[in-house]
């Protein structure tokens, strides 16, 4: 348990019905009673007033719960305090409770402490920002499936081989002389590797479910950008959110094919930047491409390849590219023979090549067709590259028994492993890996 109290406003900031303020530790409820005016019962709602116990000021109406550790997301005590959903009396209330002795919370640390707590591991945590972030339905129902520990099961399981077979080994190294009952140690770990390779062989697809894919449209002026995004867009039946990108000057539009979230890259603004410099495109497309994991490249057929055209597929280096030959209403004058990509022909107008573009657009994502969305584990890239090592130091070890290597070696191989894969569901994880998984959340989740 932690000495200090966090408190922050676990909902987002802007105007909404009703907004939350969140404390959890060991003075959670002293610190509300101070500046709540009303009845506390455990796990009820209470009704009652935030007031500023200098003043006597009343901040605001509330509603406010109070639930005892340790069964709390925490498992600490928790206080939630819900506010009218402005930015000021949440704003008010949280200045509040922080100058009655809580501390801000940092990004992620509610669902940290729970996992140091010891009620969720590792993988299950990173799954509560899979849920937090989830674009699509197959992403939301994957991020549930790895809170309920689907990935850390399996994980587990595989550790538990690996560690078995190096409480063997350890003893036969301890005791040479020692009658030590011969155990089988080489099927159960063949079995752990083969279910490690499946995990492995499924991780880039539960990769894109969840991250989603970065897609870029780029290309000259008057290509289309802008028509084929709005197709996209149309297309897509289901939720379409949009929200600021990356760099200031860039839309993010989500658009959900086949479960799929792709995450266009708006680059056709520039094309209305009064800017004449930046009105070629070159500049921002180059930064589009390079944050991109594919890249839609939009040339009209109606007319002859240009330079500029030219000059931003020489940006494209060793991207996953999708030639968007748009226009195709229009009688072709551009040469495609001799471009190094897939071309997909359409036209943005009427809609003709739409279906056969998203379709290879998934099929590039997953890398090759999958399309089950159910018993993708792995979440992203820290557990693919973990799984990676413990793969690695497991195929090892099992050429080395092969070999007749010498017990010693065999355990450094399998130890190698059995952190790897620790790291997964946090078992053996440093302290500075806990620090850049759990940054990525909120402030008050
Ligand atoms: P951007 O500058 O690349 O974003 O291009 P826009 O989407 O603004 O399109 C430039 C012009 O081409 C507009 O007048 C569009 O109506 C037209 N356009 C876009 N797609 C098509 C298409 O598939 N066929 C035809 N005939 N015109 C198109």
């Amino acid at each position: 348990m932690y000495q200090d109290t966090i408190a922050a406003i676990s909902t987002p900031l802007g105007e909404g019905g009703i907004g939350i303020v969140r404390l959890s530790g060991k003075d959670a409820l002293p610190i509300a009673k101070t500046v709540f005016r009303g009845k506390l019962s455990h796990r009820r709602l209470a009704y009652g007033h935030i007031i500023d116990p200098d003043q006597g000021e009343v901040v605001d109406e509330v509603l406010i719960s109070y639930m005892p550790a340790p069964h709390t997301y925490t498992r600490e005590d928790i206080v939630e305090i819900n506010c009218h959903g402005g930015p000021l009396p949440l704003q008010r209330t949280l200045q509040l409770v922080l100058r009655y002795g809580a501390r801000l919370a940092n990004p992620g640390e509610f669902t940290l402490r729970a996992f140091l707590n010891g009620r969720i591991d590792l993988a299950q945590a990173e799954s509560v920002l899979g849920i937090v972030s989830a674009r699509t339905e197959a992403s939301l129902r994957l991020a549930v499936q790895g809170l309920e520990g689907g990935l850390s099961a399996s994980v587990r399981a595989i550790r538990n081989q690996v560690m078995s077979a190096l409480a063997y080994l350890a003893a036969r190294i301890d005791f040479p002389d020692d009658e030590i009952e011969p155990q089988d140690i080489v099927r159960p770990l063949s079995e752990a590797l083969q279910s490690l390779r499946g995990l492995i062989a499924s991780a880039d697809a539960g990769i894109v479910y969840r991250q989603g894919v970065r897609t870029a449209i780029v290309g000259r002026p008057n290509v289309g950008k802008s028509s084929l995004l709005n197709r996209l867009l149309r297309q897509d039946r289901s939720i379409v959110t949009a929200f600021p990108g990356t760099t200031r000057d860039t839309i993010e539009e989500v658009v959900n094919l086949k479960g799929v979230p792709f995450l266009l890259v708006d680059t056709a603004g520039i094309v209305r930047s009064k800017d004449l410099v930046e009105s070629l495109g070159v500049e921002r497309s180059r930064k589009a491409i390079e944050q991109a994991d594919l890249i839609l490249l939009v040339i009209d057929i109606s007319e002859p390849l240009t330079a500029a055209d030219r000059e931003i597929m020489d940006l494209l280096g060793k991207k996953t590219v999708l030639v968007t030959a748009n226009k195709c209403d229009l009688p072709q004058q551009a040469v495609l023979r001799g471009l190094r990509w897939e071309v997909v022909r359409i036209s943005a107008l009427t809609g003709e090549g739409l279906v056969q573009l998203e379709e290879r657009m998934v099929d590039l994502a997953l890398g090759g067709g999958v399309l089950v969305s159910d018993g993708l584990l792995v979440q992203n890239v820290r557990q693919k590259e973990a799984l990676e090592r413990a793969e690695r130091s497991l195929s090892q070890a099992l050429s080395g028994i092969a070999a007749g290597t010498p017990d010693d070696f065999i355990t450094i191989d399998l130890g190698v492993a059995a952190s790897a894969l620790g790291e997964i569901t946090g078992e053996t994880v440093q302290d500075d890996l806990l620090e850049a998984i759990f940054s990525k959340f909120c402030v008050g989740k």
